[in-house]
């Protein structure tokens, strides 16, 4: 048997008054916290596709720091490693990555390692407190194997996160004896979502959801999911601090082959945290820092005690997660087809590729019609323009001498695809333009479910180009977005 969590509490409290505190230490701002992160974050990440080659050496630098051990090896034989970090006595297992495409809390972690390690007089007596009410355990890389190809899957193709029972990868059974062996009072269960999710009725994405997973049907509140709520209530109000409206509720129907649920149901206090999107953030590099805020924040009212005060009502309060959301919405714009004349709305969503350690996107009509229950991350109203379709500019092109204003000259013409001379494929550029080999067959026939790349048109005047689901405003010299196109 476990002690109750209670006594812990107490014992710190004990702790505190004894070391001549008057009262429970302040907790950081999220401001505050937001610039420890200009100072701690970790400079070996600045994208979101790493694999675990890439985040060895910089594990290696807290070797003196902080104890590590090896939990096991994943299906391709890479390490999986775990950080201890602290002595005190309540017990949090932090995991990231178990799909292998999900990295935003990677970063995070290695931000927090640095955050940890380092002595200045602002946070000091947060780090002690961390360090001495807190033995933490983090692993920040479950599914190696995924992460090399940045894929959800491990390398059998099994979803770890359905793996929690049988645990039939190797991967899913180091993260069950992880939590065995240490019987945590509380997890952190890392992720990624969509960034099609918006927070319930309102035009945000929901950046970071949250979640205090179900341990039954039921979805009955014992105390440790109560107590996961109340960690939550806290951290959600310390993000409120600094993106109001992005955070959301992720859905409590029990899985009862995933982890969350499974941690919940083996006593652990466990917290699902989600990052989703936000706007102009491809790379998440800002996701990143409201992690390291979330999880700093959530384990300081650990350590101190101080969730015990948030209620359960707190946690219901968090709108839920929807998914309403574009890349880019395009509204009322007028369509011809044959004698017809209709309007519509126009859903346009981004897809990615992988490539190498970059990836590329491919635009798509992803609905049409009435979308105005829908966001977009870029909306455009497009009353009074009408929908045209882009030409092929049959000249051959070597487009690597192309300049960016030189290809804004051929689409402001109505050229959306170009022929190229160089034959070269599958490399990225981010020219405004579909660059194509003259084998490539051209589709310029504008509908739902097809590419989107298209013009609108305003008194028979070209004003905006959609390029692979980008928008593009023809009235400026240099579009002022990185496009993710590839030849
Ligand atoms: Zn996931």
């Amino acid at each position: 048997m476990r002690p109750h969590l209670c006594q812990f509490f107490i014992l710190s409290i004990i702790i505190l008054s004894a070391c001549g505190e008057e009262k429970s230490i302040t907790l950081p701002t999220a401001m505050q916290l937001e610039q420890a992160h200009e100072r701690y974050k970790e400079p070996g990440f600045d994208k979101r596709r790493f694999v675990q080659k890439d985040m060895l050496p910089v594990l290696q630098k807290h070797a003196d720091a902080f104890k590590f051990e090896i939990l096991g090896n994943s299906v391709e034989g890479r390490e999986i490693y775990q950080v201890n970090i602290g002595e005190g006595p309540v017990k949090v297992l932090l995991w990231s990555q178990m799909h292998g495409d999900e990295s935003t809390a990677t970063m995070a972690l290695f931000d927090i390692f640095n955050f940890l390690k380092a002595e200045d007089s602002a946070f000091n007596e947060m780090r002690t407190l961390l360090k001495e009410q807190l033995s933490m355990k983090f692993i920040p890389m479950v599914n190696p194997d995924g992460a090399e190809r940045f894929i959800r899957r491990n390398a059998l193709g099994i979803d770890l996160n359905r793996d929690a029972l049988r645990t039939a990868s190797i991967e899913a059974k180091i993260l069950k004896n992880a939590q065995t062996d240490f019987s945590p009072h509380f997890g952190f269960n890392l992720h990624d979502q969509s960034r099609y999710y918006n927070t319930q009725g309102n035009r945000h994405p929901a950046t970071i959801s949250v979640l205090a997973p179900a341990y039954n049907e039921e979805r009955e509140i014992n105390e440790v999911r109560l107590n996961a709520m109340k960690v939550i209530a806290g951290m959600n109000k310390l993000l409120q601090q600094i993106v109001p409206q992005h955070v959301g509720k992720y859905n409590d129907a029990f899985e009862p082959r995933a982890f969350g649920d499974n941690f919940q149901k083996w006593g652990t206090s466990t917290i699902l945290i989600e990052s989703g999107g936000f706007p102009e953030d491809p790379e998440k590099q800002y996701i990143r820092k409201l992690n390291f805020i979330a999880i700093l924040g959530a384990l300081s009212e650990i350590a101190s005690g101080q969730y015990e005060k948030y209620s359960q009502d707190e946690y219901f309060s968090i709108p839920d997660n929807e998914s309403r959301l574009f890349d880019l919405l395009i509204k009322n714009v007028k369509v011809e087809s044959g004698d017809y004349t209709y309007t519509t709305d126009i859903g346009v969503r981004r897809n990615e590729n992988n490539l190498g350690r970059e990836h590329y996107v491919t635009g798509v009509v992803s609905d049409w019609g009435d979308l105005s229950t829908f966001f977009g991350y870029v909306e455009l109203d497009a009353e009074g323009l009408s929908l045209s379709e882009g030409k092929l500019y049959e000249k051959r092109v070597d487009h690597e001498k192309l300049s960016i204003s030189e290809a804004m000259e051929l689409l402001k013409q109505g050229y959306m695809w170009v022929n190229a001379t160089n034959k070269r494929k599958g490399e990225l550029h981010h020219l405004p333009l579909m660059v194509v080999t003259p084998e490539e067959s051209v589709d310029s026939e504008v509908n739902m479910g097809g590419k989107a790349n298209f013009f609108l048109k305003k008194e028979g005047q070209l004003r905006y180009a959609v390029v692979n689901g980008y928008l593009v405003d023809l009235m400026e010299e240099n579009p002022d977005i990185l496009l993710q196109n590839r030849f």
